[in-house]
């Protein structure tokens, strides 16, 4: 049955043409929120729109790269123009790799890791996150009703993963961004949270399940034994952006199946 958590909210959310953005994008329109799905894919983008707009909300597709400053800013001022303003910022928008979607084989010590690898990286997970969270906090100071940032780090954020140094530095720093602007925005009724999904069934761990022996190494970390869905991510940021989650800011929600308290 619908039910209507968000009704009346908008939302932008990056990464959303896949995975945990678009598990989101959907998730929040069931809610009634209207949203702009944001991403380098713009076709996955508008497929996600199209969706939104069936569940009767107000939709925008934007084309996007993250770590490119002027493009964020656009895409912030297209998401005021089409929905109206912005009430919530999910920045789902990441890589686990610097050749995300070219090969699998990317452990490789930080010894051992390429500068424009390590760049690459930190240029779309932190960058990436920091310019969507100014962009949004600006809109939001200016029209002066609160808001909602909510960003997407990962269990990484607190577990050093050998071989992908670059990623568990770059959402270290989301997690630590996520709290200093919880209390610079505090005053403006603009929380602040992240969530640190665990192994979340997605194209982003495709490869990593495509090897079977390291999946299940991976699944036996998990005591809950088994992956996590894109809609347990979804429902975390639904919890954060509703009014369930007002009283919520500088937090870290781990839907993991337990592995980081380990
Ligand atoms: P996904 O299915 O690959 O979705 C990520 C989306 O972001 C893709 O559409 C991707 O486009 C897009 N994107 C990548 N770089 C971008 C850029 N520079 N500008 C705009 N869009 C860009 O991955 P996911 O698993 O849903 O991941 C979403 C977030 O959750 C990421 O921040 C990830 O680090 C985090 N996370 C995931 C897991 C997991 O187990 N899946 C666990 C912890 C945290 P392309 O397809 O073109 O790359």
């Amino acid at each position: 049955m619908a039910s209507s958590r968000l009704e009346n909210k908008n939302a932008l959310i990056t990464g959303g043409a896949s995975g945990i953005g678009r598990a989101t994008a959907l998730r929040f329109a069931e809610e009634g929120a209207n949203v702009a799905v944001a991403d380098r894919n713009l076709k996955g983008a508008e497929e996600i729109a199209a969706l939104v707009t069936k569940l009767g909300r107000k939709a925008a597709a934007l084309a996007v790269d993250v770590s490119d400053e002027a493009q964020v800013d656009a895409m912030v001022a297209r998401t005021v123009a089409d929905l109206g303003g912005i009430d919530i910022l999910v920045a789902a928008a990441g890589v686990s790799h610097a050749r995300y979607g070219e090969r699998n084989d990317h452990p490789v010590p930080l010894a051992e890791k390429p500068l424009a690898d390590w760049r690459k990286v930190l240029a779309i997970n932190l960058d990436g996150v920091f310019l969507c969270d100014r962009a949004a906090a600006r809109e939001m100071i200016k029209a002066g009703r609160g808001g909602r940032i909510i960003n997407i780090s990962s269990g990484a954020a607190k577990l050093p993963l050998p071989g992908s140094g670059e990623y568990s530095v770059s959402k270290a720093g989301v997690w630590m961004l996520t709290r200093v602007m919880a209390l610079e925005l505090a005053a403006h009724r603009i929380t602040v949270n992240t969530i640190g999904p665990g192994f979340i069934d997605t194209p982003m761990t495709a490869p990593v399940q495509r090897s079977e022996g390291f999946a299940k190494r991976l699944i036996e970390r998990v005591p809950l034994g088994m992956m996590g869905e894109p809609l347990d991510v979804a429902n975390s940021a639904l919890f954060l952006a509703s009014e369930d989650g007002r009283y919520y800011t500088g937090s870290i929600l781990h839907p993991d199946g337990g592995v980081v308290m380990q």
